[in-house]
């Protein structure tokens, strides 16, 4: 039997008559890294904000661990485990590293302001968050100023707010955008290492990276599913080149 997490079935979604996203069936397997790539404008952002509810499909549905979660809130979606890794922006960047991973943990918990207060309870978020910062490697910053961390480290804050969500199923937004050789092996490492006992989904345009970590591609052209499979079957795969030489 294969292991299901994430299903889409037809996933359409329009804007004003323009199909940005066309009868989408995407399949992602539990404990699987699986990428979504293609050209710009192929669908994949559009894809992710359906999957979180933050688009509503035009039609189609979306079934998490075989339930269909299509009517489902932002909030609702996030609750059963599926997160995206947010870009830094959504982070407080005149709070320190370890503050922003707290708050992770805090809207994970969903706190009232009596709890918010308790001193206990601090301690205990404190101690969980030094434990994510560690599996990020980023312990020895928990008191910088997340506005000064260099942007490699922005990344791995951002997973570790990620993480601090327990999410089952990762949604990662190109996480090795504008970075460099030694950030990009650095950010690689650790999605890998995060992934173990999770699924994640990734937007990514860097075919190294892709190539190196991940157990299944999709690729969209044109809000289509053009192909799926491995590294090897979809790089051999003559419409994926011509996809990428046409864009
Ligand atoms: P990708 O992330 O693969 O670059 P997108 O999902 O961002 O592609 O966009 C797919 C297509 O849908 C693009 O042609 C884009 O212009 C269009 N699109 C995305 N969002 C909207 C919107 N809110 N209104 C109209 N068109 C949109």
């Amino acid at each position: 039997m294969t292991d299901v997490i994430l299903e889409t079935r037809q996933l359409t979604r329009e804007f004003k008559g323009f199909t940005a996203v066309s009868e989408v069936n995407l399949q992602v397997r539990r404990g699987h890294i699986h990428a979504l790539i293609g050209p710009n404008g192929a669908g994949k952002t559009t894809c992710f904000n359906l999957l979180t509810r933050f688009l509503a499909p035009t039609s189609g549905q979306i079934l998490f661990n075989g339930r269909d979660i299509t009517g489902l809130t932002p909030v609702q979606v996030a609750r059963l485990g599926i997160i995206r890794s947010f870009q830094i922006s959504a982070v407080f960047p005149h709070l320190s590293v370890l503050e922003n991973v707290r708050i992770g943990l805090q809207r994970r918990f969903g706190s009232s302001f009596q709890f918010w207060r308790s001193d206990h309870v601090l301690k205990q978020w404190d101690a969980q968050a030094m434990a994510l910062l560690e599996t990020v490697d980023l312990a020895a910053l928990a008191g910088v100023k997340t506005v000064d961390l260099p942007y490699g480290r922005k990344r791995a804050l951002e997973i570790a707010t990620t993480l601090a969500m327990e999410p089952e199923l990762m949604l990662l937004d190109e996480p090795t955008q504008g970075m460099g050789h030694e950030d990009v092996h650095r950010v690689t490492e650790l999605i890998q290492r995060v992934s173990k006992g999770r699924t994640i989904l990734m937007v990514e345009h860097n075919m190294q990276v892709v190539s190196g970590i991940c157990d299944r591609i999709s690729v969209l052209q044109r809000g289509a599913l053009l192909a799926e499979g491995s590294y090897a079957e979809v790089s051999a795969d003559p419409r994926v080149m011509e996809a990428y030489m046409g864009s």
